[in-house]
């Protein structure tokens, strides 16, 4: 059995109550999220991390995106704005190594970010 923490929860082995899943993701709302709305779109494939992806992921990758758009769209935070984040490695402040796109929004966002 996997030790991955995303690869356990897209398998069922740690329940989780998905918010949209097909057969290429699931999103679930973020276990501490930082904004009102913070969902994590959670591809099935294990990715370590975004220097993993080959040019096989670029169909899977764009669904992410639109995905999150989608959902955005879905959730009302579209009109007033958003943020689809993904941390690579250590400096980024990546710590589930398995790719996942953050959808943060439902509040005022800086730049630059921390
Ligand atoms: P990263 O820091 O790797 O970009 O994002 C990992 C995210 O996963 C963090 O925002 C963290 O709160 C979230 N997280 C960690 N463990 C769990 C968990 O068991 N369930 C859920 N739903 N989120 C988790
Ligand atoms: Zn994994």
């Amino acid at each position: 059995m996997t030790t991955c923490l995303f690869c356990k929860i897209v398998a069922g082995a740690i329940p989780s109550t998905p918010v949209f899943e097909d057969e290429h993701l699931m999103v679930i709302d973020d276990i501490n999220p930082v904004a009102p709305v913070h969902k994590l779109i959670i591809p099935k494939k294990h990715i370590a991390t975004l220097n993993d992806l080959s040019a096989e992921d670029t169909l899977l990758m764009g669904h992410l995106l639109v995905t999150g758009a989608k959902l955005a769209q879905t959730l009302g935070i579209a009109e007033d704005g958003y943020r689809l984040v993904e941390n690579c490695n250590a400096a980024a402040g990546q710590t589930v190594y398995h790719i996942h796109m953050h959808l943060l929004g439902g509040r005022i966002f800086h730049w630059p970010p921390g």
